[in-house]
């Protein structure tokens, strides 16, 4: 008897139609005889909605009541699925991330998995129930508290869950067919990939391709867990990643994989910084004690007349207001002349392992990006990504563009999205 791991997203439970609907389909997958874990989001918008009401109260809610908050969504979405489950005929459990076992670390609403001790849902397993888990969530191992995992973060249960049962497959369930060459909210020419690769899955999703979480990715090449992405809505077969191609997963051997872009993102510019020794570093460290993660950095060139220079940077927009709280309060030590703060940014990102080999992807990906008129104002690169950062209202133009000048466009208008606000 096998062991499979689904996962299904906010979109997929949004109501109580949906609840019965991905209840059916578990029981399916019983039915088939296998052992089935179901990690399960919050339903539809229902994490934005408490943390809008979090704002209403709050302007910055403490982190562990934040988190205690939160995790509510997805212990009302586990209960219900349950509650179907037992009443087409099956037995089902439902647990917290805590007694699911999910030990994480203590930074409140981005925690990081430590271990995974998944004793009681075996126990319910071997009782013959089908255990449904609650995503996003765990405690955290010092202190005892309700952690987040960071949005998204049910993908990243579902994976270490997977790692931890020595489940054959994880199956992440969503609102589209699978893993396709650009968003398809954006692009309706969008192909879907038959199987892609862990490393050029895990820069498309560093790069915003929400569909499956970075860090979910990150977990499943380390313990070598094949993800199927796929529809909750079709019977359709979706995206596999994994390191190898099995069996009938068709490898396109395409130079590129897709283009992922994203709106999350503000740019901080520290303006009139002494161009000496140990500046960067300054601004870095407070950033970094501050617990913000940054992207990318740009640093330009300094004007002789003042030995000064400006150094950009950008990082979530959720973490704007502490990086910028964090880097006046230490003005004095570091030295700047002032500080801006651009939330009306997007990055575009094209990605694919055979960019290493083909010269001219760069080149044409700006000839594409200027076509459009589009403006680039920061570049980085790694071995198989180029990403730009450009103004939030020149994205679509620009996915659209990039997708076209790479041949990534197919035949028909197949790509369809079954749920969800996209929010
Ligand atoms: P869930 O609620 O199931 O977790 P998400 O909204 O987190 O769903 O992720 C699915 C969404 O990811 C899709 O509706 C789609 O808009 C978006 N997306 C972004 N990039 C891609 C891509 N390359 N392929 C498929 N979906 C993508
Ligand atoms: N409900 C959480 C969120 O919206 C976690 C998840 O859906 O994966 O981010
Ligand atoms: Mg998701």
């Amino acid at each position: 008897m096998g062991l499979v791991v689904q996962k299904y997203g906010g979109s997929s439970v949004a109501d109580a139609e949906g609840i019965k609907r991905v209840a059916k389909r578990i029981v399916d997958a019983k039915k088939n005889g296998n052992q089935v874990v179901v990690v399960v989001s919050a339903m539809g918008d229902t994490t934005d909605e408490l943390i809008d009401l979090a704002g209403q109260v709050s302007p910055i809610p403490a982190g562990r009541e934040f988190d205690m908050l939160l995790t509510a969504g997805e212990r009302i979405s586990m209960a219900l699925l349950a509650m179907a489950i037992k009443n087409l005929g099956h037995e089902a459990q439902s647990f917290t991330g805590s007694q699911a076992g999910v030990i994480t670390d203590s930074v409140h609403n981005k925690a990081r998995i430590i271990d995974v001790t998944p004793g009681r849902i075996r126990t319910a397993l071997d009782e013959g129930n089908i255990a449904i888990v609650a995503g996003f969530q765990g405690v955290s191992q010092d202190k005892k508290d309700i952690t987040t995992l960071g949005r998204g973060g049910s993908d990243t249960t579902a994976v270490a869950l997977a790692a931890a049962l020595d489940a054959e497959v994880c199956e992440i369930y969503t609102d589209v067919d699978g893993v396709f060459t650009a968003d398809p909210r954006v692009v309706k020419k969008a192909r879907k990939i038959d199987w892609i690769s862990f490393e050029d899955m895990l820069e498309l999703a560093a790069s915003g391709s929400k569909v499956l979480l970075h860090r979910c990715v990150e977990y499943a090449r380390r313990y070598n867990i094949p993800i199927h992405v796929r529809s909750s809505f079709s019977g359709l077969r979706g995206t596999w990643v994994s390191n190898e191609p099995q069996g009938d997963q068709k490898v396109e051997h395409a130079i590129i994989s897709g283009v992922a872009h994203d709106v999350s993102e503000a740019k901080i510019t520290v303006v009139g910084v002494p161009d000496k020794p140990g500046e960067a570093a300054a601004i870095f460290r407070t950033i970094a004690n501050a617990e913000v993660n940054i992207d990318m950095v740009v640093q330009n060139v300094s004007a002789a007349s003042t030995g000064l220079t400006d150094i950009s940077f950008t990082l979530p927009k959720s973490e704007g207001r502490k990086a910028i709280a964090a880097l006046e309060r230490n003005r004095g030590t570091i030295g700047f002349e002032s500080l801006r703060y651009d939330d009306q940014i997007a990055k575009i990102s094209l990605v694919g392992a055979g960019m290493k080999t083909n010269p001219g992807v760069t080149a044409a990906f700006f000839e594409a990006l200027s076509d459009a008129g589009v403006n680039i104002e920061l570049i980085s690169t790694s071995e198989i990504r180029i990403s730009v950062v450009t103004r939030a209202e020149d994205v679509i133009e620009a996915v659209r563009a990039v997708h076209t000048a790479f041949g990534l466009d197919s035949d028909s208008d197949q790509a369809v999205v079954y749920g969800g606000t996209g929010r």
